[in-house]
């Protein structure tokens, strides 16, 4: 299917590895030029050759924490953007009775301000164009809290209150704005969950893999590839009529009938 983006630019934060990679593949193979963050300087430049040499697109890669003030504008400054992919490291695990008001704020920063200070920064210029897509990547935490993520839980819920409200805001001006929640995927994120996990109950990887596979009605982990071919969808003309939603990527495992 031609998702009718060609030529179309991108932010992609994140996306040296994992979620955000697969959505800098799905949009480059779709003809998006892009700009991809990541902090490790030498990953990111290794993923943007890869991705040119691949897909023939431009690429730039902007390292450092997207979660900071100086990176978002030296990522801005490459702009404008059609698309817009927000995404960034998740909190860490933990206790409810565990964390301090500064791990709120930090996780606030990375899950919730840091996205929205990115929307508020490239929407006027989507709406002045009369075109736009964002989608920025949460978790499956929002729609069946995972108890050991509660900092995840807590700040994701607050950004997609605010996509919730802005998304309405914006849709009469050809931007459209929704969430992709990931389940489980095969990424160093949900290795190093496993290995958490691997430690404290004194289980080989594999056990913990299959045990934690075992949970989800497809049997499996998701794939970075299959997660950012849905990105490029929502980023694609074919989907400028959906406004606002949440789509869960989880194989399956939230037991929910809506
Ligand atoms: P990942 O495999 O660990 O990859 C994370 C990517 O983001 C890497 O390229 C990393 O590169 C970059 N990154 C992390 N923090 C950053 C920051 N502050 N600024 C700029 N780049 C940053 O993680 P993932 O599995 O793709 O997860 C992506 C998001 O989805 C996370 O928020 C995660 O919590 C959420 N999620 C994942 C799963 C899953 O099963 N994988 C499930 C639910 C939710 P550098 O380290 O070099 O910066």
């Amino acid at each position: 299917m031609d998702l009718g983006i060609r030529g179309k630019r991108a932010l992609v934060c994140a996306s040296s590895k994992g979620l955000g990679r697969g959505c800098a593949e799905a949009l480059a193979e779709a003809g998006v030029d892009l700009v991809m963050n990541a902090r490790g300087a030498e990953a990111l430049e290794s993923a943007a050759a890869e991705i040119r040499a691949r897909h023939g697109v431009k690429v730039t890669a902007v390292a450092g924490d997207i979660t900071t003030e100086v990176v978002r504008a030296a990522v801005l400054a490459e702009g404008p953007f059609d698309i817009l992919v927000t995404n960034a490291g998740g909190p860490p695990p933990g206790m409810w009775s565990d964390w301090s008001r500064d791990d709120f704020i930090k996780a606030f920063d990375g899950n919730m301000l840091t996205p929205i200070a990115l929307m508020q920064a490239v929407l006027p210029g989507m709406i002045a164009k009369g075109w736009g897509r964002v989608v920025n990547i949460t978790s499956v935490s929002v729609k069946a809290p995972i108890g050991v993520l509660g900092l995840s839980n807590t700040a994701r819920a607050g950004l997609t209150g605010f996509v919730a409200g802005t998304s309405r805001q914006v849709a009469g001006k050809g931007v459209t704005i929704n969430n992709l929640l990931p389940g489980i995927h095969a990424t160093d994120r949900a290795i190093a969950l496993d290995g958490a996990v691997m430690k404290a109950r004194g289980m080989s990887m594999e056990e913990v893999i299959a045990e934690r596979a075992a949970t989800i009605p497809a049997g499996r982990y998701g794939t970075a590839s299959e997660f950012g071919a849905t990105c490029a969808f929502l980023c694609s003309q074919h989907a400028g009529f959906m406004v606002g939603q949440n789509v869960l990527l989880d194989g399956g495992a939230s037991n929910t009938t809506l």
